[in-house]
């Protein structure tokens, strides 16, 4: 909100500042045209032609008087650029309660259990809460599947397993560990979070795979991939692996760059595998191949799936049904058509169709 408060104080001063300049111009020769011709009538002693000279003159200094109105543009924008630089260096580290410690255990991989305890959580200004009493145990292996409504909290409720956020109530356990207790950099080297709008930077593909991972052979990255079931597609660029991508990563479908981006997830092997499913309208080709992802990836670790589609909740082992930031119910597909109301109607209206 601050950013966007900024960029409208810089619109209102540029769209002002021209027209205020033009007029303080403007206003300047009519002051010197009157009083020109009061004295003219008065004393009788000015010369008409000194009289233009001198008009001429002052239009030249009016021009002469526009670039302070960029000027003044120009100072704004740096200052605003330099406030928000400022924002940025001041955002406080990290919550990094057990990295304070530096005797703060490592998390071992892991294997058992994830499990949220009487879980809360309030944005900071915000009196409701996004995420309230939730309780859950999912067993290392599955793969869970979060269905919802729109701000129902499932992206709340999972941004907390790697903590980006920190319950305001109740805890979260991996293997039967608080994570606040244990080094932060140990609890994030075991998940992959991919989310829906996925980050894909310019170079090659094989670079946009392996970003963030050193020493990563070639070997290494078309395992991954193959996975993620994004080879088939790389296969038909032109320089294979070495193809360059856009920043954006335009030129490829919305399918191709969560594929990509499920496999640089893969490629740390992360314990606990997270994925915010796109909800765009994917391609029947894209939808078949993350689907058979989704059951590619599964085995070694748990994985939490923002489902937005038909063909992954019904192979999910577990469904959490949530509505305004409670747990409302769960099971597997046909145990909850039969009996959750709120999971019929998500079915019907908000889930993408299977792809034919
Ligand atoms: P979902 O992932 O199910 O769409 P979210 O977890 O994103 O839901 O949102 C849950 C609730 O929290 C919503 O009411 C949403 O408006 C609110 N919310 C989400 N993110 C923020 C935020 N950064 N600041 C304040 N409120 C937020």
């Amino acid at each position: 909100r601050g950013l966007y408060n900024e960029e409208m104080k810089m619109r209102r001063v540029k769209a002002i500042s021209s027209p205020m300049v033009e007029t303080l111009g403007l206003w300047s020769v009519i002051l010197v045209a009157t009083l020109a011709a009061w004295v003219i009538l008065q004393q009788d002693q000015a010369e008409p032609a000194r009289f233009m000279t001198v008009l001429v003159a002052l239009s030249a200094a009016a021009n002469s008087f526009k670039p302070l109105s960029t000027l003044s543009n120009t100072l704004y924008e740096a200052s605003a650029a330099a406030e928000r630089v400022l924002q940025i260096l001041q955002v406080a580290v990290e919550p990094t309660g057990a990295e304070a410690n530096p005797e703060a255990p490592r998390l071992a991989r892991h294997q058992h259990t994830i499990e949220f305890d009487s879980v809360r959580f309030s944005y900071p200004g915000d009196d409701r809460s996004a995420v309230r009493g939730v309780s859950l145990a999912v067993q290392q292996g599955q793969l869970v599947a979060v269905v919802g409504p729109n701000g129902s909290g499932k992206t709340t409720l999972l941004s907390m397993i790697p903590r980006l956020l920190e319950p305001t109530h109740g805890r979260v356990l991996i293997d039967a560990t608080d994570i606040r207790t244990v080094s932060l950099r140990s609890l994030r080297e075991q998940i992959g979070f991919v989310t829906q709008d996925p980050i894909l930077f310019e170079g090659s593909i094989a670079d946009n795979i392996a970003y963030g991972q050193r020493h990563v052979s070639l070997a290494q990255i078309e395992a991954a991939a193959a996975t993620a079931g994004a080879q088939g597609f790389i296969a038909t660029l032109p320089h294979g692996y070495r193809s360059q991508l856009q920043a954006d990563g335009s030129g490829l479908s919305g399918g191709q760059r969560q594929r990509l981006c499920i496999a640089r997830a893969l490629l740390r092997d992360p314990a606990i595998l997270i994925l915010d499913e796109a909800t765009s309208q994917i391609d029947a080709d894209s939808e078949a191949q993350i689907s058979e992802a989704l059951w590619a990836i599964r085995p070694g670790r748990t994985t939490f799936v923002i489902a937005h589609r038909l063909s992954t909740v019904i192979d999910a082992d577990r469904i959490i049904v949530m509505e305004q930031g409670a747990v409302v119910d769960q099971g597997r597909h046909d145990q909850l058509l039969e009996r959750c109301p709120t999971y019929r109607l998500l079915t019907r209206t908000q889930m993408q169709p299977l792809a034919v």
